[in-house]
């Protein structure tokens, strides 16, 4: 071969290998993630409640819980009071209640010294790691909103999302979930709970299970959820950095995050995102473009600025001060 003919077979090669290379990445990227099937986009406002109807269905089945919806709504709370504590002027009971026929589980409830008239409630949820206890604690990443709350006449309801295991007739986040839709059913038992008047409030884990409560449980009225909005890209991005708890077999090829959280639509939603969460956990780029999809479906809905994304400057923890607020406008307290 010439020296000028080997030379372009090399840039040939080259340029081919790249091409193949791009070739791959973008196909291996395409099977990894293709558009959801049900990505929500802009619509009427009739239809819009349609979609939100349709796809809670198809979640419930995903979830793996549609048979406890249909079916389990009436099985008995059967409450029991374990123990009863002080803790910085406020009363905590630990109760223990039903959860399905086989399942009990211990919760917390926080009860404030004013019940004169019925109270706002607020399920708040850690994350990972946590007995249930965190959320009542200022030191911890909640900031201890569950306290603070009670302090201002809000009731608080808490438990561990630990122990839920997958199973082949249940996923993990449908096993959460319904551990989470009976803690609404036990603060609606409460003849001092104002069930008008009902929200939730979630950091991390906690967070995506305030997202997947306040989209399928319509009693939920406002709902705080603190580092986990973002992209199913991202997540899948730094796969080897998260937990794949998230994760339901189907779940990427039906919708993206923004489309559960479009479920809470038009009720309030408060998403919180540091500036110092690291790139690869949930930073504020993925969460500001989710919410863009987000504000989509409250603008069909004529709810625009019932939902918004709080940009803080610390990192994966709540934001006390935006949560109080919002609350407050939200599920105000009777004076
Ligand atoms: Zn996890």
């Amino acid at each position: 071969m010439t020296k000028p003919a080997a030379k372009h077979l090399r840039t040939f090669l080259i340029v081919a290998s790249v091409g193949v290379a791009i070739g791959l990445s973008t196909f291996a990227w395409q099977q990894r993630r293709p558009n959801p099937t049900h990505k929500y986009s802009a619509r009427s406002s009739g239809e819009a409640k349609n979609w939100q109807a349709a796809l809670r269905v198809k979640l419930s089945e995903k979830l793996k819980i549609a048979d406890l919806l249909e079916i389990e709504r009436d099985l008995a709370l059967k409450p029991k009071v374990i123990a009863t504590n002080r803790v910085s002027g406020i009363t905590i009971q630990t109760v223990r209640i039903n959860i399905d026929e086989r399942l009990q589980s211990h919760i917390f409830l926080s009860i404030p010294n004013d019940r004169s008239t019925p109270v706002p409630a607020v399920v708040c949820l850690f994350g990972h790691g946590s007995n249930g206890t965190q959320v009542f604690s200022a030191k911890s990443e909640f900031s201890g909103l569950g306290l603070e709350l009670t302090a201002r006449g809000y009731a608080t309801i808490s438990v561990s999302l630990s122990g839920c295991r997958p199973s082949l007739s249940r996923t993990r986040a449908g096993e959460r979930l319904w551990k989470l839709i009976r803690c609404l059913d036990y603060l609606e038992s409460l003849d001092f709970v104002d069930k008008s008047k009902i929200g939730c409030a979630g950091l991390s884990m906690g967070g995506e299970m305030a997202m997947w409560l306040g989209a399928m449980d319509s009693r939920v009225k406002a709902t705080v959820c603190a580092g986990f909005l973002t992209t199913m890209d991202h997540l899948l991005d730094f796969e080897k950095q998260h937990c794949p708890c998230w994760k339901i077999d189907g779940l990427e090829r039906l919708v993206d995050f923004s489309d559960i959280f479009a479920l809470h639509a038009p009720r309030a939603l408060l998403c919180q995102s540091g500036l110092k969460e690291p790139n690869d956990q949930f930073p504020v780029t993925p969460a500001r473009s989710a919410m863009l999809e987000v504000n989509k479906i409250y603008k069909d809905l004529g709810a625009s600025g019932q939902e918004a994304l709080q940009v803080h400057d610390g990192g994966h923890v709540v934001h006390l001060e935006s949560a109080l607020k919002f609350f407050e406008k939200h599920l105000p307290v009777a004076k």
